[in-house]
């Protein structure tokens, strides 16, 4: 490997991971850096409306590649922390640990996040928001000790999360605006 900066990824998410994979498959030999806010390795969010929340042995199975993957193709995974300021000029990034990462190039992997709504902000009792895999494990946890549940919005992720509720036995209601919700604008994914 190169001694020079590396190509640094913010957002280990499933485009990070994709994107660190198809580096080193064209042959890229510099070093990677991907820095993730959430503690747990690349995964796929897909199963988190459907065999995860019902199931938390699921858990396991949706890793965006396997245990060891990252470590064999010498991509450095810093989970469990941010990047919070991007100096382009200076070719710097500043994590909320404080460390400071030089790069050669940056990718801006940052994702999407669930649109909250103004008078259900994260935290209140028995609300739930579902973008993570901790988001899942939290419902899924709510879920086994309750018999019923509000389902807000009726997309895809609102009727699959419903569906699986039916499924574990739960009274559901989905709740939709006509013509969509309108709370806020959609932020893009
Ligand atoms: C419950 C659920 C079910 C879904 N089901 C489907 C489906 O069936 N089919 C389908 O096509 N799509 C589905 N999707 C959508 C799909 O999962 C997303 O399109 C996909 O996750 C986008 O991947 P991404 O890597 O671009 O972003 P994300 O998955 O959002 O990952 C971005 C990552 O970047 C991290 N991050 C953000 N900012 C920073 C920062 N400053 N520093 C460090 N890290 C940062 C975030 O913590 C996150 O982990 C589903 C989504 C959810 C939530």
């Amino acid at each position: 490997m190169s001694q020079q900066a590396p190509i640094l990824i913010v957002g280990a998410g499933q485009a990070g991971a994709m994107a660190a994979a198809e580096l080193r498959k064209l042959g890229h030999a510099e070093r990677i850096v991907m820095v993730g806010g959430e503690r747990h390795a690349p995964y796929e969010r897909p199963p988190l409306s459907k065999a995860v929340l019902a199931d938390a042995s699921q858990q396991g199975q949706i890793g965006v590649h396997p245990p060891g993957f990252y470590a064999e193709r010498d991509i450095d995974l810093r989970l469990g922390t941010t990047v919070t300021a991007i100096a382009p000029s200076h070719s710097v990034a500043t994590c909320a640990d404080g460390r400071e990462i030089r790069f050669s190039a940056c990718l801006l992997a940052t994702g999407g996040s669930a649109r909250i709504l103004p008078d259900l902000p994260p935290g209140t009792p028995n609300v739930h928001y579902l973008r993570t895999l901790d988001d899942a494990a939290r419902l899924r946890e709510a879920m086994q000790r309750a018999d019923e549940v509000l389902v807000i919005g009726g997309g895809f992720l609102g009727l699959e999360t419903a569906s699986t509720a039916v499924d574990l036995g739960l009274k559901v209601t989905v709740l939709e605006a006509p013509g969509g919700c309108s709370a806020a604008p959609p932020r893009p994914n």
